[in-house]
């Protein structure tokens, strides 16, 4: 279709221009790009990922594209204008905040990310809504910039801008953030692409540790074995790396649990284990885990562990596994 591909086009070219104006705006704005900076940002890495900062003006960005020739209908089309509710007129959606250009690997400006910097301003997050050219479901924050770096080695799945931002800064430049919403499977497809270890680093709080558990399973079900980079201590890789830099954060990836360890960690949580309750109900648990090993020596290796976290016998362990599966199948 040559129409749509007509407007797409314009999407992506109007994208672009307000990647600039964004751009040139930062530079312009004392405080925000002295937010950047105390966040520990160079000017290097505000280059690198052409981040950006949308005055504090209800029609700046509006005006500036208009006068190069778009359209209100199409800067609405882009995300970057919003209806007013009398409907005579639109203003910017994005306000007094730092900008992140969301790419395509093939670079095209897709949509945008932006941080308040305003304490008192909700959300804290803003990202533009689904257009023509953008959907959160299909596309990797900073794939764009990592690709170049992976070269099938790892990738590192983050949940947010400012964590591939500033990995990057201290030279983990292989990171991606999944654009505010659960991973999915598409976006697993785009991953699956580099050849590379993947590995989780998702803030370590609770929300944090259950979209791990969700991305396991996501991971998983494509085919990928997936590692879990734990950070501890409620962190998440942008204050960690800050406080305990590079090569620790390296020692991190090196220790990163296999998913089974993981899972297992997860279901521990669920069970009070001194009780005998507890064990039993853990136990069974796992092993319903433990089925999918193809591998003899990695399921001897996890019933062995869980025999000794609960004092069951590997041999109550293994029939346990191996009953679960001749009742399935
Ligand atoms: P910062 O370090 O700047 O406070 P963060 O990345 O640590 O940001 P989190 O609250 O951990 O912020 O959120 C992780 C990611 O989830 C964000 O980068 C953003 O992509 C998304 N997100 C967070 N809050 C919102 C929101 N209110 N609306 C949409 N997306 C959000
Ligand atoms: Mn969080
Ligand atoms: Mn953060
Ligand atoms: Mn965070």
């Amino acid at each position: 279709n040559i129409e749509l591909e007509k407007t797409k086009n314009r999407l992506y070219e109007i994208n672009r221009e307000a990647a600039i104006y964004f751009y040139k705006n930062l530079f312009n704005n004392g405080n925000a790009f002295k937010y950047l900076l105390n966040r520990g940002i160079n000017e290097e890495t505000i280059k690198k990922f052409g981040i950006g900062y949308s005055p504090d003006s209800w029609n700046g960005l509006l005006y500036y594209l208009k006068g190069k020739n778009y359209s209100e209908d199409e800067l609405e089309k882009a995300g970057l204008i919003i209806k007013h509710r009398d409907g005579t007129r639109y203003y910017d959606r994005f306000r007094n905040r730092i900008m992140f250009p969301i790419m395509s690997t093939n670079k095209k400006v897709i949509g945008f990310g932006g941080r308040t910097i305003d304490i008192n301003s909700q959300p804290k997050y803003l990202n533009s809504p689904e257009t023509l050219v953008f959907s959160k479901g299909i596309n990797l924050y900073g794939l764009n910039i990592a690709k170049e770096y992976i070269r099938g080695q790892k990738i590192i799945l983050v949940e947010g801008y400012m964590d591939v931002i500033s990995l990057y800064r201290n030279g983990i430049n292989y990171c991606v953030a999944s654009l505010g919403t659960a991973l999915t499977t598409n976006q697993v497809k785009l991953l699956k692409r580099y050849n590379a270890q993947v590995y989780t680093c998702y803030d370590c709080d609770e929300a944090g540790m259950k979209a791990t558990d969700k991305a396991l399973d996501i991971l998983k079900e494509e085919g990928i074995n997936p590692k879990v980079i734990m950070l501890g201590e409620g962190m998440d890789p942008d204050e960690y790396i800050k406080i305990y830099g590079s090569n620790e954060f390296k020692k991190r990836i090196d220790n990163a649990l296999s998913y089974m360890d993981f899972k297992i960690q997860r279901i521990k949580l669920k069970y009070n284990i001194s009780t005998t309750e507890g064990k039993i109900d853990f136990t069974k648990n796992i092993a319903k885990l433990l089925k999918q090993f193809k591998s003899p020596i990695e399921l001897d290796a996890y019933i062995k562990k869980v025999s000794e976290d609960t004092n069951i016998s590997i041999e109550a362990i293994k029939k346990e596994v191996f009953n679960k599966e001749d009742n399935s199948t």
